[in-house]
């Protein structure tokens, strides 16, 4: 059977979409509780429980944790599909069991609990957890760095969901990106760093036959605030996943199916053994902020005899348990290094607004109204 037959037929359908809370995973973790070793290693400051599952028990171990940003859930869904795979048993049995006798893969799917309900990237407080590896001054905080100090796995991933602002020089968006934080100001490549490095390596080979050309990888100054970088001064190779935005798919199931694949084959059950050589990670395009959602180009507007172009990005929202995407108007200039997700090129024709003002930045479209078909009729 090949992997992508398994995922179509397989993947946790339970998990949709991007509101994901603890009150969500828990009943799925509840049937896993006779499979896998699952505890609960801290309580979030607003008194919520953080769950970690146990994949397999052997000697090699690996720490993940998803969610640490509230309204991150993309990594999250996808670690479900991966707990699904690792719990069935009618597909790929000698690499699943090879997989649980080599490792003991150790999973917080929701390190900020409280921030998946209120769908915040910081946590109750406020507070940025990636900004707090120092300060430790959060339950969360506390609890990824006491369950790192007693497992001490050979490596981590810190899995995140990526704006839809990212992509390259050569106009392609970035789907999903990676990085091999520095441990110092200088970005020395330390063991530790390589050793992530080729693990990024290999995901990337396998993601390029899937994505060619939209695997990015992020910029490396040193920031000891993030988790990333504090456990790699620690010498432990550690591993930010960022899942980002496949064109259409607002949902990211997309991209969850890609984080899957990614941490399948960095354990090796897909893909090629191939010689790795870290050296390929610098081969990886650097993420730039160069994507907005939609750009209009050429429109004229109230305000300027130019034609100009404008950027709308979406704003999502947390309304009754479902998100919604707000577009606002974000910039309205000469956009010519900036890409759109939808990048349309209107002509010359006007955007009137409703009422009649200019049109500025930082305004809510209320709703696209395409020209009547006469007025094209008009000028013909
Ligand atoms: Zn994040």
């Amino acid at each position: 059977m090949k992997i992508e037959d398994w995922y179509r037929e397989n993947f946790e359908s339970d998990l949709l979409g991007k509101y994901i809370t603890l009150q969500m995973i828990s009943p799925l973790l509840d049937c896993y509780t006779s499979l896998f070793e699952i505890s609960v290693v801290g309580i979030s400051e607003k008194g919520r429980n953080i769950p970690m599952i146990q994949l397999g028990n052997g000697p090699r171990k690996f720490l993940a944790w998803s969610q640490m940003h509230g309204n991150e859930s993309t990594t999250t869904r996808a670690i479900f599909d991966l707990i699904k795979f690792f719990g069935q048993t009618k597909h790929f049995q000698s690499e699943i069991n090879e997989f649980l006798n080599s490792y003991s893969f150790y999973i917080i799917p929701i390190l900020n609990p409280d921030g998946s309900v209120l769908y915040t990237r910081e946590n109750a407080n406020g507070v940025d957890l990636n900004r707090d590896a120092q300060n430790l001054s959060q339950r969360e905080s506390v609890c990824l760095r006491s369950v790192f100090d007693k497992l001490e796995p050979e490596g981590c991933f810190n899995m995140h969901d990526q704006r839809s602002i990212y992509g390259f020089d050569n106009g392609k968006p970035a789907i999903i990106s990676f990085l091999s934080p520095s441990s110092d100001q200088e970005r020395s490549i330390t063991s530790a760093r390589r050793t992530a490095m080729e693990g990024i390596v290999r995901m990337n080979r396998y993601l390029e036959k899937k994505i060619p050309g939209n695997v990015g990888r992020y910029d490396d100054s040193f920031n000891a605030d993030c988790v990333g970088d504090t456990f790699q001064m620690a010498g432990v190779p550690t591993i930010l996943f960022e899942a980002g935005h496949f064109k259409g798919d607002y949902m990211r199931e997309k991209s969850r199916e890609l984080i899957f694949y990614s941490v399948l084959s960095f354990f090796g059950l897909v893909g090629e053994k191939s010689e790795i050589n870290f050296e390929e990670y610098f081969q990886i395009p650097e993420n730039r902020k160069n994507y907005r959602d939609i750009i209009f180009r050429n429109v004229k507007v109230l305000q300027s005899p130019n034609l100009l172009d404008i950027a709308i990005q979406y704003h999502e929202v947390l309304s009754e348990g479902l998100i919604t995407f707000d577009p606002y108007v974000e910039e309205v200039g000469n956009l010519k290094n900036i890409y759109g997700h939808i990048d349309e090129d209107l002509k010359g024709r006007e955007i009137l607004t409703k009422p009649a003002e200019n049109l500025t930045d930082n305004v809510k479209v209320f709703e696209f109204v395409k020209n009547p078909g006469w007025i094209d009729d008009l000028l013909a």
